[in-house]
């Protein structure tokens, strides 16, 4: 395994495999230009062997199981992944700009001295044959194109921001070593996972987000309404929605909630923030109504409808009813 000038670092739940390790793949393929050759992944856990394994034959790049002799906290990440970057000096390390990402990920770049790129959404090779990392800035109304200057440098790549293909060829080598993690600056006390239900998000085929453009709570029966006019269809939110108690976190959609792929997904009232794209960014046919022309959403959708949303609900449950709006 010589030669690794990219290094992933996988995202694993319970030692398995979760998706957005995949988007780094393709982050890292459009990187070496679809040559995995010079990739390892590096799926580090109490016991990463199968998902190591999953990884090599799901992606055919070579990766290194990285077994850690202790709990796993953002700390002992950010120990392992230094450790894997001192075996291999990759020129980057990709590791995923999740909620588990943003707590190793900036203190793995500050332990190496590397430049860190957060939110990283594409890549461009320049004239020069440089790689240049794109993001959006002043909440998505602008891209910057950044350029590390350093090697190593740590590329957070934003979740469903790359294509993510199917591979069926040869699996990659999978090698095996321990991490004797050293004593963390952190103590896990456990987990405790949501008790909320499923909201549905995942199956439905239809999507009417609410976003902070509907004004107040009592819009969202107008909302409701809306949904129920299509067959199979949920309703979502963004954040700020469920951070004033709106609508219950199953129902939001994003970085730090959902991640959707309805046929069609209806976005009302929201300005299309990368964090809230991360999460609906694989959507079939997207819609968005928002009063401001130059909201961000509407770079990320087929249909942009410039209007009040609840004079265009209103608008359409007239024409749904008499025929006419
Ligand atoms: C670490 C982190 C994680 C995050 N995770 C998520 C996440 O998972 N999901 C998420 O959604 N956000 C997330 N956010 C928040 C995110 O950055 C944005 O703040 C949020 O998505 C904005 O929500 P919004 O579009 O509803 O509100 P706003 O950005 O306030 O946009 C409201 C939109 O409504 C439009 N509008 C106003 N009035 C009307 C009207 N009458 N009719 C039609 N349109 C109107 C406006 O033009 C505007 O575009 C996260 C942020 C951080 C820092």
């Amino acid at each position: 395994m010589n030669d690794k000038t990219l290094l992933i670092m996988a995202e694993l739940e319970d030692n398995n495999l979760k998706p957005v390790t995949f988007d780094l793949v393709a982050a890292a393929l459009k990187m070496t230009g679809g040559a995995t050759r010079s990739i390892l992944m590096a799926v580090t856990g109490t016991s990463p062997d199968a998902a190591a394994s999953e990884a090599a034959s799901r992606t055919g790049i070579d990766v290194l199981a990285v077994t850690v002799t202790a709990s796993i906290t953002s700390d002992i990440r950010k120990q392992a992944a230094a450790f894997v970057a001192g075996e291999f000096a990759p020129s980057y390390i990709l590791c995923p700009h999740s909620a588990e990402g943003t707590d190793y990920a900036p203190a793995l770049a500050v332990r190496l001295n590397a430049a860190c790129i957060s939110a990283v959404s594409g890549v461009v090779i320049d004239v020069d044959g440089n790689l240049l990392f794109s993001r959006s800035i002043c909440g998505g109304q602008f891209n910057a194109l950044i350029k590390p200057a350093t090697s190593p440098a740590v590329i957070m790549i934003q979740p469903g921001a790359f294509q993510v293909q199917a591979y069926e060829g040869t699996a990659g080598a999978v090698e095996t070593t321990t991490f004797e993690a050293g004593p963390g600056a952190l103590r896990m006390n456990g987990v405790e996972k949501s008790r909320e239900t499923s909201s549905e998000l995942d199956k439905a085929k239809v999507i009417v987000s609410a976003g902070r453009g509907i004004g107040e709570p009592g819009n969202l029966d107008a909302i409701r309404r809306f949904a129920a006019l299509f067959p199979g269809s949920a309703v979502g939110g963004s954040r700020p929605l469920i951070d004033m108690g709106w609508l219950e976190y199953r129902h939001q959609v994003g970085i730090t909630g959902a991640t959707v792929s309805p046929s069609v997904y209806i976005a009302c009232g929201i300005s299309g923030s990368t964090q809230h794209i991360a999460g609906m960014n694989g959507s079939g046919y997207v819609i968005a109504i928002n009063s401001d022309p130059n909201a961000a959403i509407f770079n990320y959708s087929d249909l942009c409808i410039v209007d009040d949303i609840m004079g265009f609900i209103e608008a359409f449950e007239d024409f749904i009813k008499n025929g006419e709006g």
